[in-house]
């Protein structure tokens, strides 16, 4: 997608939210900083340049996790140029590459010509949920398209609902309270019945010198880790609105 696309959305975006002018400022810096600097990541050892029209969604993430942390610690300017910088590769990735990238030129010009969509900034506003899970739902949802019009309505509403989601602080309390109830259920119950299950069935074990004794005692243990995913998702929401890793 091209400068003028990227900053179109975003000033639509800037514009419902009321930005202040420093705010927008980092936040439209942020939303072409891909195109300026190549983006490099880091595997094994060896440093390469992050494709820019194939935005993978770990990469999205951490620009979401950065915005999010730095608008929990309110650094706004931090916050709002990692929400534009994820802003940047969610548009991108709404856009399809094309047979061998050779249409995908002039998509792009006829893409620059389109307006984006008002109403679908407004709806994506709306429609979100603060949270973690929600924005790698929302990407899991972006689909690579072809059409102009469809592409900008997507990039629009897409943009719109992840930077209410990041930007959203309303759920605080109310996740405070739930998360020191489960943390109390989880020391009191789940973590005491996965080492006493493991523990019983090591001491049968050596008793009746038979490995077989493990073998319910670890099935109870799964069951258990299992039984506490929705304990890890809590947990996950609760980093999102700066309660710490616990
Ligand atoms: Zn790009």
């Amino acid at each position: 997608m091209k400068w003028a696309s990227h900053i179109a959305i975003g000033k639509v975006i800037a514009d419902a939210l009321e930005l202040s002018p420093g705010e927008r400022k980092a936040f439209l810096d942020g939303i072409v900083e891909p195109d300026r600097h190549k983006e490099r990541g880091n595997r094994d050892g060896r440093s390469y340049r992050l494709s820019h029209h194939d935005p993978s969604d770990r990469v999205i993430m951490l620009h979401v996790w950065m915005a999010r942390r730095s608008m929990l610690r309110n650094d706004t300017y931090q916050g709002y140029r990692h929400l534009g910088m994820a802003l940047h590769y969610i548009q991108d990735k709404s856009t399809s590459k094309g047979f061998l990238g050779l249409t995908h030129e002039r998509r792009e010009e006829k893409l620059a010509k389109v307006e984006p969509s008002r109403d679908e900034v407004m709806k994506g506003l709306k429609e979100h949920a603060s949270s973690s899970e929600f924005v790698r739902r929302s990407l899991s949802e972006i689909k690579p398209l072809k059409d102009p019009k469809r592409i900008m309505a997507q990039a629009s509403y897409r943009s719109a609902s992840v930077a209410a989601a990041v930007i959203d602080m309303d759920g605080q309390t109310h996740v405070k309270k739930d998360y020191a109830r489960a943390r109390r259920k989880h020391a009191l119950a789940t973590v005491p019945l996965i080492i006493g299950s493991l523990a019983i069935g090591a001491s049968i074990s050596i008793l009746w010198s038979s490995p077989y004794p493990m073998v319910p005692a670890a099935v109870l243990a799964l069951i258990a880790v299992l039984l506490d995913r929705p304990y890890r998702q809590l947990r996950r929401l609760a980093e999102w609105n700066g309660l710490g890793k616990h």
